[in-house]
């Protein structure tokens, strides 16, 4: 996987590309906003690491063309503490996560690991649940020999459903984890992408149900 680290400061960019690297990821870093947009438009990265602070084209501008022109890989920004107000900003930008800086080793790994997992970019185990597997690469439920493909934020709800192996999942673990937003509307969407993935397993024929927790959340049980 390729990834793109944008960041003026010279020795924190090399740094990234450094732990990075130390991963098994393939690097390139860019020093400014508008080589950095350049890089990124050429189509060579699965994913980028945007610092917004950046001399020529600061990194929200960067990130809002780039959303512009639907190139959509996922992109990890870099905030400084003081900039709150832009991590929102960001995030309505279309930024898929964000992490403040300073930073440890593990952290960024972290969110490059959750965020390429969550688009199904680097392969994983594909996660079980009775009798359902996700399959991470294809975006599909499946059930014996059945299948189905799920919508993108169909397939990040199962994911966390799955990932907590019959555990409760709160709405607001949801709103967070896939629409990076807290408005209302983000909130009724829950309900309707539960909707989705019921319909889905019944047309699988899986024993596998979602839950409603009244005032609690959802889980993953066996019928
Ligand atoms: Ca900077």
């Amino acid at each position: 996987m390729k990834i793109l680290v944008v960041e003026d400061e010279i020795a924190l960019a090399d740094a990234i590309a450094a732990i990075l690297r130390s991963e098994g990821y393939s690097v390139d870093t860019a020093n400014d906003g508008i080589s950095g947009l350049e890089k990124a438009m050429s189509g060579k990265f699965d994913c980028m690491v945007l610092d917004i602070m950046l001399p020529g084209m600061n990194g929200l501008d960067v990130l809002t063309y780039l959303r512009v022109k639907e190139i959509e890989m996922p992109v990890l920004l870099l905030t400084a503490k003081s900039e709150t107000d832009d991590k929102i900003k960001g995030l309505d930008c279309g930024a898929d996560d964000y992490l403040t800086k300073p930073f440890v080793k593990g952290e960024l790994l972290a969110r490059i690991r959750a965020m390429t997992r969550r688009l199904g970019i680097t392969p994983d185990i594909n996660p079980k649940f009775g009798d359902i597997t996700l399959d991470m690469k294809k975006g599909e439920l499946i059930c014996g020999t059945n299948s189905i493909v799920l919508g993108r934020k169909e397939f990040q709800m199962m994911e966390i459903l799955i990932s907590k192996s019959g555990q409760n999942v709160t709405k607001d673990d949801f709103v967070n984890k896939v629409w990076s937003t807290d408005d209302e509307s983000a909130y009724n969407n829950v309900e309707v992408y539960i909707s989705f993935l019921r319909k889905k397993l019944l047309m699988l024929h899986s024993k596998i149900q979602i839950k409603t927790r009244r005032g609690i959340g959802y889980c993953l049980e066996v019928k």
